[in-house]
């Protein structure tokens, strides 16, 4: 009999390895931090302290959200259904201009609960005080790949860029090694950032061996102003800067050129897919089929609660799958597997965690959801992908693990403390309404 820390046993494992090996009647076993045991069958070789019985339900590796702004969970349904400029010049931007710490830490703390309690088990962060979100995913016991957004207007944070560059710094520090927090380089976009930034920023990027997040190509008009102000289309700018290689990853890229689609492959540029933002802000479609069709690697994401306004990642997929089919014409174009990759096995690839998570494999870290398969929504079950993508929602993620610790048994938070969390917000919220009230 071998010993490990946690069995799970009497699972439909979806490993999303190579092969996207299915194991019915799966167990796994996990040993520390690390999966140790993976089989199928009812004779169990291995002994554990802690049992879990899935009850057949679905057992799956840890959804990744590859884009997101966690504490912007204290904006959710602030402002809705405004035109873009507007909703950033009254409300985003005043309310942000007087956020701090304690903001940040909380909306950071709520965002996790979301989180956990929806599948997602990885994120990465792009916002304000970012040492405030990499604690509180610490504190969730979360993964994540966090940096602080950097830009050429003095941070509320950090004030004028040197000091921003020298706070990206210090987290690179403070986060070395840790096992579950990575820090990021993040310039926040083209439009926002002076080429000297942005320069800098890479190297600094390239020199700690760490990834360039940004945001790219998002909305037409700055795709238009960036042919107007360096007569170029985003990623040729990117190029003539010396930016584009494997270590960047590129939130939404929705405008892209075809010309730009063979730059982004022959320099392994990451993408990150945020369907639902794309949409409510009338951003456009991203070409995901095209981008998947030229071997680039796409994630997904949901980006802020603002602009979602959930961080539900399988609803995400759900939206993915379908906004694809629709602007394609094509109800064979993304379909469910590939959406399950992008949120998973892809995900960790493009965060540069490929090697850790991603995939329930003997030797990976132990990232993984349960769901319960014994809903009226979820029955019958043909085909475990098409359950996920097509029918599933957040709800239905009853055990989540990362790094080996049980964050969430039977819908219950183990790792935080929901009731201050939500009492934390509330009292945030009040504080907002009086920040976009002044402006
Ligand atoms: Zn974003």
């Amino acid at each position: 009999m071998i010993e490990a820390d946690v069995l799970i046993m009497n699972a439909r494992l979806l490993t999303m390895d190579a092969q996207m090996s299915v194991f019915e009647n799966g167990f796994i076993g996990v040993t520390r931090d690390t999966i140790s045991h993976i089989g199928k069958g009812d004779s169990l070789p291995i002994h554990a302290k802690k049992v879990i019985d899935a009850q057949g339900g679905l057992v799956l590796p840890g959804l990744i959200n590859a884009h997101t702004h966690a504490s912007m969970s204290l904006f959710r349904g602030l402002a809705d259904d405004l035109p873009l400029m507007e909703w950033l010049t009254k409300f985003i931007f005043p309310a942000e201009s007087r956020m701090d710490k304690e903001f940040v830490r909380a909306g950071a703390l709520l965002a996790c609960a979301e989180m956990i309690l929806s599948g997602t088990t990885t994120f990465c962060d792009m916002y304000l005080f970012e040492d405030e979100v990499a604690q509180a995913a610490q504190e969730a016991g979360m993964r994540c790949l966090v940096g602080e957004v950097l830009y050429d207007f003095p941070s509320p944070n950090y004030g004028p860029i040197d000091k921003g560059f020298e706070y990206t710094e210090f987290l690179i520090q403070k986060w070395s090694g840790n096992p579950l927090v990575s820090i990021a380089v993040e310039p926040h976009a083209l439009y926002t950032c002076s080429a000297d930034l942005l320069t800098r920023a890479n190297n600094l990027a390239l020199t700690h061996r760490v990834p360039l997040v940004i945001h790219v190509a998002e909305t037409k008009i700055e795709i238009e102003e960036s042919i107007e102000k360096f007569g170029k289309r985003p990623f040729d700018y990117m190029e003539s800067l010396g930016i584009l290689g494997p270590h960047v990853i590129a939130d939404h890229c929705v405008h892209v050129d075809d010309s730009e689609i063979e730059r982004m492959t022959s320099h392994q540029i990451k993408v990150v897919h945020n369907p639902e933002s794309n949409m409510k802000l009338a951003s456009g479609v991203s070409p995901v089929t095209k981008f998947l069709a030229r071997g680039v690697t796409v994630a997904l994401g949901t980006d802020g609660c603002a602009s979602n306004n959930n961080l539900d990642l399988l609803e995400e997929m759900d939206m993915a799958a379908k906004l694809q089919k629709v602007a394609t014409m094509d109800p064979t174009a993304l379909d469910a597997p590939t959406v399950l990759k992008m949120a998973t096995v892809s995900g960790a690839k493009v965060l540069g965690l490929g090697s850790l998570v991603g995939s329930l494999e003997v030797g990976k870290k132990a990232d993984m959801i349960l769901l319960d398969i014994k809903r009226p929504h979820l029955v019958p079950l043909y085909n475990p992908y098409s359950q996920l993508v097509y029918s599933a929602r957040g709800n239905d993620v009853t055990h989540s693990m990362i790094n080996g610790r049980l964050v969430m048994e039977n819908r219950k938070l183990l790792s935080l403390d929901l009731a201050e969390i939500l009492k934390r917000a509330k009292e945030e919220a009040q504080r907002v309404i009086t920040w976009v009230s002044k402006s």
